[in-house]
């Protein structure tokens, strides 16, 4: 007879998450823990999320039922990561995280008293399990951060760029705010090709992209729409705001130096702007921030024109 397959779903409801300590109960409620009975329950909590924030959240939480805390930082530059919880304390101590030679950040802990010898040996013990927990969400961070950009501008790719289109369209339709883009593409680009080579060109591209990026906001964001074509999406921001933001890549893509094999390259870029209308696609916005970007060009270059 055949027996019944077994299903391997792991269901996390309401009734097994309380077991496993995520009643998010107020410290001073909770049942008095040991060592050993805190490591083996983060164990099972630090597996629940591949996000780093939300790990060192329920480690930052959690350890506290052993060591009393007032703040927590952890930064791990190669990823651009720094998070804090907690407010500020006077003292602090710091572990730095690695595995296999492989650096997974730094913690700082802070608190207003001092820390007990005691209290050290068990940070360093809980620091164990955060150990694999963290290299697992800092691979999934690598992973999905390069499926979303392109590898030679450090810009966004197209994928993020639909994605980022279609959260701020979202916002944009809930709370009636503006956005407006840009198209930017580099003037006679052929010709830096032509005259320099295909390598000095990449470096040039990889300056603009840069030049784009030390100009704007950081919630602006910056995604390579095409060869050496860029699209700026600006998050609440109107039309006349996004006129000067285009207006200031112009003047600051013109003004900068590009290196190519020891040569000065100059180069200019032509820039075409437009704002969502009400009711209007995302499909539709950059279609009309396209045609303003060959109106531009039509003109003669080295300009920014808005769209209709
Ligand atoms: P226009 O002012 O009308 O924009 O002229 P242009 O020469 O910039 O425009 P066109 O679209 O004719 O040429 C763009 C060139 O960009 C063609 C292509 O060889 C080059 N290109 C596209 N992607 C890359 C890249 O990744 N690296 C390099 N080096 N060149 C690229
Ligand atoms: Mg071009
Ligand atoms: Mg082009």
């Amino acid at each position: 007879m055949k027996t019944p397959t077994q299903t391997n779903a792991i269901d996390f409801d309401r009734a097994r998450l309380q077991r496993l300590g995520f009643g998010q109960l107020p410290l001073t409620q909770q049942r008095p823990i040991s060592l050993a009975q805190l490591r083996q329950q983060l164990a099972l909590q630090l597996q629940i999320s591949l996000e780093p924030a939300r790990i060192l959240e329920i480690f930052f939480h959690e350890i506290q039922r052993v060591v009393p805390l007032d703040a927590l930082r952890y930064l791990h530059p190669i990823s651009d990561l720094r998070l804090e919880f907690g407010q500020r304390g006077h003292h602090s101590i710091s572990y730095s995280l690695s595995h296999e030679g492989e650096q997974l950040g730094e913690l700082i802990f802070r608190r207003n008293q001092r820390f007990t010898e005691q209290e050290l040996g068990s940070l360093e013990s809980l620091l164990a399990s955060l150990l694999y927990p963290m290299r697992n969400a800092l691979l999934y961070r690598a992973a999905t951060r390069s499926a979303l950009r392109d590898p030679l501008t450090e810009t966004g790719n197209r994928v993020a760029m639909e994605q980022a289109l279609q959260r701020e369209f979202e916002l944009a339709r809930r709370h009636g705010q503006p956005i407006s883009v840009l198209m930017l593409d580099i003037d006679h680009f052929k010709q830096i090709n032509d005259n320099y080579g295909h390598s000095v060109g990449d470096t040039v591209l990889k300056t603009v992209a840069a030049s784009i990026k030390d100009q704007l906001r950081n919630i602006d964001r910056v995604f390579r729409y095409g060869g050496e074509e860029f699209l700026i999406l600006l998050s609440n921001t109107h039309r006349e705001a996004a006129a000067l933001v285009g207006e200031r890549l112009r003047h600051a893509a013109q003004v900068q130096d590009y290196q190519g094999d020891g040569q000065l390259v100059s180069l200019t870029v032509s820039l075409g702007c437009a704002t969502l209308l009400p009711g209007e696609s995302t499909e539709s916005l950059l279609r009309r921030a396209d045609s303003a970007l060959y109106v531009a060009k039509r003109e003669g270059r080295n300009r920014l024109a808005m769209a209709g």
